[in-house]
This record gives C-alpha cells, sequence and structure tokens, in this order.
C-alpha cells in the first residue's frame, strides 16, 4: 500500500527530534498517556449529560502493556476515540500552534531540552519507537481504523477492529545501542518510576499487570520457596496536587508539576496554592512563571486557567477566571460547586465563576506585592517577562484594573539609576516636589541629554526615564499617584518657579516679543508656537510638543497607520537668558537676513536634541558652514 506523506513541516519536525539527542526521552510516556487521559476526559464528561454512553467514572482506565519478547511497548485507553479522518489529521501533522518555533530552537540548539518546554506530544514516540501503530475506534462509531508509521517517510491507514471505543497506542521499541536504554521502557519497575515522576495526578487508574513473588503456601519458613503471580496494579495515586494539602506538598512536587503540566523546563516564580471554603468552595494552583513562553506576546497565547469540576475537566483554558493583566499566570481551578453540564456561554454568567475570577485576582496581586518586597530580584525577573502585560492591563478599559496594578509597575529612575516602584519614587520626593516627573523617548541614554532635566537634577528631583511605547498611555490613564500628578519633562510649566520668578520671566517674554514673533513668522507652520522657556538651563533651546500628544504617541500612531497623519504640535522654547538668545534679538534688529538664518539652525537644533527627524539636513549644514566663515 503506498504511503502517505507527512505534510513538509512535520516531516523536518520529525526527522529533527528523532535524530537529536535527548536526554530526556522518559518524556514520551507522559505525553502519550496525557493524551489518554485527555480523551477519557472527553468521554467522561460527555457520560454526564449522555445517559446512552452507560460509563460511570470507575469504568475508565489506561492501561500499560509492555511486551518483552516483541519489544513492544502498548498505551491502551478506553477514551473517546479518533475516526479516521481525525487520525489522519491529528496524527498526520504537528498541528500545534509552537512547531515553527520549536523547529528553529532545535535547529539552533539540538540537545537542548525543548521536548519538555513544548511538549510535543504524540510524535514523543518516535523518539523511542522504531515505529507505532495506532489503532483507535471513536465513540459511537462502528469502525475502527489503524494508523502505522516508522517516522520520517509517511504512514498508511487500514480499517481493522477493535472491541468498544477507545485508543492503543502500540510502540515497537529501538534497538538499543550500548547502553539498556529503550528496553528499560520495557521493565514494569522502570514504567512505575515514569508514571510516580510524571503522571501521578492524572485522575484516572493507570493500570499495569505486574509479576509479583510471595512465599509458597505451606512450605518450611526456614526453607521458604517462593512463586510468581501476577496482579494488575494502579501506579497512580490519582490525587491531583491541588487537592493535597499545602503543608504535604514539597517545593520540589509543585515545580515539577507546573513545569510537566504547562511545558517550562524553568521552575515558577512563585506558586500560589488557595483553598476555599464558603459561599463558594473551590481549590486553585496557580503559577507565576520566571519567564514569558515563547509565544505570549503573539495571538496564539492562550490565557487562562484549567477549570475543573469535581474532578473532571471542563475546560481547558477558562479565559474568564483571569483578568487580561494577569493573563500570564498558568494554573488549575477546581471547583464542586460548578455545575458539570454547564456550556462555555452560561458559565461567562455565572457568579460562581465571577466570584472565583475576583478572589483569584487579589491572591495574584497580593502574591506579587509579596515578591516584589520579599524577593526583588525575582520580581524584576517577572517584571522583564510580563511587565509590559501589566501596563496594557492598566490602560485597557480605562484604567478599570489601575488601581490593582499600579503598585506593582517598576520604571526607570534616573537618580537611583535603576527600577523604582511609584511608592518609592514619591517615599523619595524631597520637601516641596509638586509633580512626578517623567521623560519619554527611545532610550535612556537619549532621555539623560534632555535639556529640561538639568534643572530638575538641580533641585534633587527624581525623574522616571519611559522608554517602553505604553508608557505615556500608563501615565496618561494612572493621572495621580500618592496625590502627585505626573507631568512630562517637557511641560511648559514644570512648577519650579516661585511667583517672583514667574512674574520676572512675564516681562522677559513681554520684551522678547518682537524676536518671538519673527522667528516664528520665519519658521511658519514648522511650529505652532514660539516662547520663552523657564526650563532650560544652560541650554539655549528645545522643542516641546503642544498639550494633548506627546512625540513619543506620535511616532507610535505613525508606526501603526504611517498615512494617519497624526502629529503633534510642535512648540519652540528659547531661552532669553542664553547668549545665544541676545545675539537672535540684535540679529532681530539690525540685519533680519541674517536672524531668519539663525532662527532655522535653532530650530533644527531643537528638532536633533528632541530627537525628531530633521526637515533639511543640507540646508542645517550649509548655514552653520556659512556662519563659521
Ligand atoms: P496535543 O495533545 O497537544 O493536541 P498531540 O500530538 O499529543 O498534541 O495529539 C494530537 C491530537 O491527537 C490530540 O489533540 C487528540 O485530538 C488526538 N489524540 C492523541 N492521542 C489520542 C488518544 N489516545 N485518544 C484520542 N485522541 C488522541
Amino acid at each position: 500500500m503506498a504511503k502517505k506523506q507527512f505534510k513538509a513541516e512535520s516531516k523536518r519536525l520529525l526527522d529533527l527530534m528523532i535524530n537529536s539527542i535527548y536526554t530526556h526521552q522518559e518524556i514520551f510516556l507522559r505525553e502519550i498517556i496525557s493524551n489518554a487521559s485527555d480523551a477519557i476526559d472527553k468521554l467522561a464528561y460527555l457520560a454526564l449529560t449522555d445517559e446512552k454512553v452507560g460509563l460511570s467514572r470507575s469504568d475508565f482506565a489506561i492501561r500499560l502493556e509492555p511486551d518483552k519478547q516483541k519489544r513492544v511497548l502498548t498505551v491502551s485507553d478506553n477514551g473517546i476515540g479518533m475516526t479516521k479522518d481525525e487520525m489522519e489529521n491529528n496524527l498526520g501533522t504537528i498541528c500545534r500552534s509552537g512547531s515553527l518555533q520549536f523547529k528553529q530552537d532545535m535547529e539552533q540548539q539540538p540537545d537542548l531540552d525543548i521536548i519538555g518546554q513544548f511538549g510535543v506530544g504524540f510524535y514523543s514516540a518516535f523518539m523511542v519507537a522504531a515505529d507505532v501503530t495506532v489503532i483507535s475506534k471513536k465513540y459511537g462509531s462502528d469502525e475502527a481504523w489503524m494508523w502505522q508509521s516508522s517516522g520520517a517517510d509517511g504512514y498508511t491507514m487500514t480499517p481493522c477492529e477493535r472491541e468498544g471505543a477507545g485508543t492503543d497506542v502500540i510502540m515497537h521499541l529501538k534497538d538499543d545501542t550500548d547502553d539498556e536504554k529503550y528496553s528499560s521502557f520495557l521493565q514494569t519497575y522502570e514504567l512505575e518510576r515514569l508514571v510516580k515522576k510524571y503522571s501521578d495526578y492524572i485522575r484516572y487508574p493507570i493500570k499495569m499487570r505486574v509479576e509479583k513473588s510471595r512465599m509458597k503456601e505451606g512450605c518450611d519458613k526456614d526453607k521458604p520457596e517462593y512463586e510468581t503471580y501476577e496482579e494488575v496494579e494502579t501506579l497512580n495515586s490519582m490525587i491531583p496536587l491541588w487537592q493535597k494539602p499545602k503543608q504535604d506538598v514539597t517545593e520540589a512536587e509543585y515545580n515539577q508539576f507546573y513545569k510537566d503540566k504547562f511545558y517550562d523546563f524553568e521552575d515558577p516564580a512563585a506558586v500560589i496554592h488557595v483553598s476555599v471554603e464558603g459561599a463558594v468552595t473551590y481549590k486553585a494552583l496557580l503559577y507565576i512563571p520566571a519567564k514569558a513562553p515563547y509565544d505570549f506576546y503573539t495571538k496564539d497565547f492562550k490565557k487562562g486557567l484549567q477549570l475543573y469540576s469535581s474532578g473532571v475537566m471542563i475546560m481547558e483554558h477558562c479565559e474568564d477566571l483571569l483578568p487580561d493583566c494577569f493573563r500570564f499566570v498558568r494554573g488549575v481551578v477546581d471547583s464542586q460547586d460548578l455545575s458539570l453540564n454547564i456550556s462555555r456561554e452560561m458559565l461567562q454568567h455565572d457568579r460562581q465563576l465571577k466570584f472565583m475570577a475576583s478572589n483569584l485576582e487579589k491572591k495574584i496581586r497580593q502574591e506579587l506585592e509579596k515578591l516584589l518586597k520579599e524577593d526583588r530580584e525575582k520580581y524584576e525577573k517577572v517584571y522583564a517577562a510580563f511587565g509590559l502585560q501589566l501596563k496594557y492591563g492598566v490602560v485597557a478599559q480605562y484604567g478599570e484594573k489601575k488601581d490593582v496594578l499600579q503598585d506593582l509597575l517598576l520604571f526607570w529612575s534616573q537618580k537611583e539609576n535603576k527600577l523604582v516602584s511609584l511608592k518609592e519614587y514619591t517615599d523619595a520626593m524631597p520637601e516641596g516636589q509638586p509633580h512626578i516627573y517623567y521623560a519619554s523617548g527611545e532610550s535612556r541614554e537619549r532621555l539623560a541629554q534632555l535639556p529640561q532635566l538639568e534643572q530638575l537634577k538641580e533641585k534633587g528631583y527624581d525623574v522616571l526615564l519611559l522608554t517602553d511605547e505604553v508608557d505615556e498611555f500608563v501615565v496618561q490613564t494612572l493621572q495621580k499617584y500618592a496625590g502627585h500628578d505626573f507631568l512630562s519633562a517637557t511641560a511648559k510649566d514644570l512648577g519650579l518657579a516661585s511667583e517672583e520668578e514667574k512674574k520676572a520671566v512675564e516681562e522677559k517674554a513681554e520684551q522678547a516679543k518682537p524676536t518671538l514673533e519673527f522667528v516664528k513668522q520665519t519658521l511658519g507652520d514648522k511650529v505652532s508656537l514660539v516662547r520663552l522657556s523657564t526650563n532650560l538651563g544652560s541650554h539655549p533651546v528645545c522643542i516641546v510638543p503642544a498639550e494633548g500628544m506627546s512625540f513619543e504617541m506620535e511616532k507610535y500612531f505613525k508606526r501603526l497607520n504611517p498615512d494617519m497623519g497624526m502629529k503633534a504640535d510642535r512648540i519652540l522654547e528659547l531661552n532669553a537668558d542664553h547668549p545665544v538668545f541676545a545675539a537672535l534679538q540684535l540679529a532681530v534688529a539690525q540685519d533680519p537676513e541674517k536672524a531668519k538664518k539663525y532662527a532655522r539652525i535653532l530650530y533644527t537644533q531643537a528638532l536633533l536634541m528632541a530627537d525628531l527627524p530633521v526637515d533639511d539636513p543640507s540646508d542645517y549644514t550649509d548655514l552653520v558652514c556659512e556662519l563659521m566663515k
């Protein structure tokens, strides 16, 4: 029979996987067992709502059957099974969204344990098996099919017989090399060990026939004789970790469970284990990962917690249990109070679910705050991974979650030269500092050169240097923290000048009026206003945005949609105390042609300092050269 080919992408991936070195080949068993458990979940769920299934929870089991003579390990389940089409689609392609990324990583670091991270599922069977046969019969169908493949060269499909619905995965193990590596997967004690290690919490019994020995009945105790017999044993405890009391679970167990279940190969940054009794009774085991999964900031990432109702999984990603700002949290929630045959649509409006969601949000926030307080280094690691998500969370839904999140934010402090929380910033504010100052731009180095920072620094005021695109929106959404409003360092009035100083400036502005008007006329529409500044310290000129949109926002919108033509109004500010201003004033009075050139030079310098595109660089160079002659 002609072999059907795997899809090209899968074929390549399969090759890579099979031929790479693995330190963790043993996880194939976990993957196959977890598929079996999922398949049983599906039928168990059906059985709850449909009497015709005629099976109860205790009828379900996963069976392991090693055959040393044939070098075959079989994993069987009496779950939902697959139709012919499903077998072809599910086993003939690697449909995991992460497969592409996985492939890239594989090619770069072929001996890394990425299998553990990505959980390539069924395909991992090929790490240990030379060929794999899958026999499956879908629940409700009367035909069974056999899928056979020896790896990358394709697969065949043949009709066959199977009693009852379910699936058998029959793995013909590879020949051993020097070690007993593959043969060990046929040893009952090794299989027992692997089930305990990786699949203990699986909620259906994993059964295996094991050989035991006992003393022969009636034999002489001094000269004991033994006989062997076989017994079917259940290998897993079936108690999910989250059902165990906290004190009975070790940190290593928490971490292992996380890594196995959520395909991470790093320990989580924090574990939250809650047991709530009362109006709604539930248990939850939540994890804050230490780093973002590769697809976190893409639309492939699925947020949500696994939802169980009395030990039956009813949803893989229950989105409504997690607010978006905490979408990076992984975990499971199990409640006996949820109706089992609840539909997704009903769940959205479920009161109990809402109650749990709001409780969990609080727990997550508290845990993060605790981490921030007690283990700064770890928190900063988490923040590096998910800080952006927290910021988006602040901005989303018109700031609905800003109170939940504001104390979890960190920003770069110019003064401290490290990340600080808003509380740390405001606690350290010197007497009389009116605002929380910030400057936003592409890089901290550039921002540190802003002329406006000089005066703030002199006063001993710290400035938050914001370099994420979303930062300005965050600040706008927060508006205030601890009674202080946020003020951009490029604002017209930084609140630094005393009343007398302000008056003096106004008088100066009056005097300077003809010069300012001249410059405005020269520059035309390039700027919306020309005015004096009190913030420039030793710098002659700067450009600031008019109220409303900042330059960073302008850049952001431009990237989003270049044709939208969103532009922040530019205001040119001059320093009346700078000698250059005096020169300009003189030129306006005596040599207007020269004064026009001065105006153009100052304007371009301001653009350069603000990191804005220069309209005409060659014009600028010509002007400067002309002056030097
Ligand atoms: P994943 O489990 O992550 O979806 P796998 O490669 O492990 O990826 O499996 C692919 C699909 O094959 C599963 O989603 C499931 O639909 C189907 N499948 C695998 N094993 C079984 C099984 N024992 N019973 C029923 N369906 C299965």
